[in-house]
């Protein structure tokens, strides 16, 4: 079984079973896995194609109805082994998320702790009530409204955060009593095995958990063209987003969809500007950028802007750059794609006006896919890093001048998942929650997600929220039901 994953990774945790050389319904074809760190090839994965695609949906299908069926306490029991499971293999799934992710190793440590608490809260929230009952309008009539799992549901999941955003879609799914087929990002199929591995030896019986990996257009094409494929949940970038919702309207099925961010950051005078700094480097540079949450425009007061750009410059030199492994401040980004769009950002910004600050280019000793924390001021409207989502380590700077014009211009955006407000004035932050068209809305902090929120997007950053009661109803259907006795 461990065939092809190279001593390079098998070295490094406790636990090689967490390593199966294949996903479910495999073939010959082989997925080479890198470190981007490095570059070093740790692992050749077996893949499937549209054939094992259709085999996982046969799978899913053909469980549903005995998991569908199983008591709400039986289907958490198992939940609630995958959680302590999950825990108890935390070190070794935070190495194999640095081994192909490449983020800092606390990071990866502390994204199991947030991928196991969805398990858990699922866990329990598959116990709460699934009938709800409705005041008739009718003599002698009872109603009530049931909610029932919607049946197979295929989960689409990205490589940024590669253990949380399974959980997420997963345990939800799963408590609510749909089978799942799970196709991860081809630069982190790992971590997706390593939770199979783990869901196997919770006990969720045969064909209940599918994870497919293989060509992302031909497998997710296959499952969005299934008509047995009930529910698709999406994370991943707008534009993919958009081709599977299209796809999706063949067959109608329930989406959620959590897309891309370009999250506004402002700074308002009177604000904390100690707490503003600190929280803005973790807006911008946790996971090295590559966050859905990442801030991406910062807005500062002109009062406090040249004070702002000041202490922010001084922190972002002071963060680290290295292998995940060493625990610095920032990784590697995924790919060289991710590396040439920064490299276009910065040069776009300062074409048209920008001043670079610090930073602006690969740390080449490092390798070629470090790129230094880059702070850019002054950088105006028109530049792309202002209208695009930029997902890596380049903070751009702009200030303004009114109330008005800043929630314009956070607003003028396509996207809308979170925003970021620093002030002290609560009747200022209250106008800017009312004002700002985003899904989230985080006031003088950066980390507001947790398995208890509404997770999503407003606009073109998705459909639907994930986390919560609402994460686990998106993969329910209502079912209304009459009873006369008149
Ligand atoms: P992506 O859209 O390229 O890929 C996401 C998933 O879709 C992967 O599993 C990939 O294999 C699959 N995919 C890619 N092309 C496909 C196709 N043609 N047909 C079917 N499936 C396809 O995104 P990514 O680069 O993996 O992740 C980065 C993006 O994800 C960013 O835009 C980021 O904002 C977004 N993201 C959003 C959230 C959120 O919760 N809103 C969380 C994390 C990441």
């Amino acid at each position: 079984m461990l065939d092809d994953i190279s001593a390079r990774l098998a070295e490094r945790i406790g636990d090689p079973g967490l390593l199966p050389g294949s996903g479910d319904f495999a073939g010959d074809g082989r997925l080479a896995v890198r470190d981007p760190a490095t570059g070093a090839v740790v692992a050749k994965v077996a893949i499937s194609d549209r054939d094992g695609a259709r085999a996982a949906v046969d799978a899913a299908q053909a469980a549903f109805p005995g998991w569908s069926a199983m008591l709400p306490q039986d289907r958490a029991a198992i939940l609630h082994r995958w959680y302590g499971l999950i825990l108890a293999a935390k070190e070794d799934l935070a190495r194999i998320m640095v081994a192909e992710q490449g983020k800092p190793i606390s990071e990866a440590r502390g994204e199991i702790d947030y991928a196991a608490s969805f398990v858990q809260f699922y866990a329990e929230e598959a116990l709460r009530p699934n009938i709800e009952g409705v005041t008739s309008h009718l003599p002698d009539a009872e109603m009530e409204l049931w909610r029932e799992p919607v049946g197979v549901a295929a989960l689409v999941t990205p490589w940024n955060f590669p253990c949380a955003m399974i959980t997420r879609k997963a345990a939800a799914a799963l408590g609510a009593g749909c089978s799942v087929v799970i196709h991860p990002s081809a630069e982190t199929p790992l971590s997706a095995l390593a939770l199979a591995v783990l869901a196997r030896r919770a006990g969720f019986p045969a064909g209940v958990v599918n994870t497919v990996i293989g060509d992302a257009a031909g497998i997710v094409g296959e499952w969005t063209a299934d008509a047995r494929v009930r529910a698709l949940s999406f994370t991943g970038s707008t534009e993919v987003g958009r081709l599977l919702y299209r796809q999706s309207a063949e067959t109608v099925k329930r989406l959620v969809m959590e897309l891309g961010g370009h999250a506004p950051f402002i700074v308002f005078e009177h604000a904390d500007l100690d707490r503003a700094v600190r929280e803005g480097i973790k807006a911008k540079f946790a996971t090295s950028g590559q966050d859905c949450l990442g801030a991406n425009r910062f807005y500062i007061h002109r009062p406090v802007y040249a004070e702002f750009c000041a202490r922010f410059v001084a922190a972002v030199e002071k963060l680290t750059l290295g292998p995940g492994m060493e625990d610095p401040d920032i990784g590697p980004l995924i790919h060289d794609r991710q590396i040439d769009k920064q490299k276009a950002h910065v040069a776009d910004a300062l074409a048209k006006g920008a001043r670079l600050l610090t930073g602006g280019n690969v740390d080449k000793a490092r390798g070629p896919l470090f790129f230094r924390p880059t702070v850019l001021a002054d950088v105006p409207d028109e530049a792309a890093i202002m209208r695009e989502e930029t997902f890596g380590p380049v903070a751009a700077l702009s200030v303004f001048d009114a109330e008005d014009e800043v929630y314009a211009r956070a607003n003028a955006s396509e996207y809308g998942l979170v925003a970021y407000v620093h002030s002290l004035d609560p009747r200022r932050i209250y106008r800017a929650t009312r004002a700002l068209q985003y899904g989230m809305v985080a006031v003088n902090r950066t980390k507001v997600t947790g398995a208890p929120i509404p997770f999503g997007g407003m606009k073109q950053s998705g459909l639907g929220r994930e986390g919560a009661r609402q994460g686990l109803e998106a993969f329910t259907e209502i079912k209304y039901v009459c009873r006369d006795w008149g």
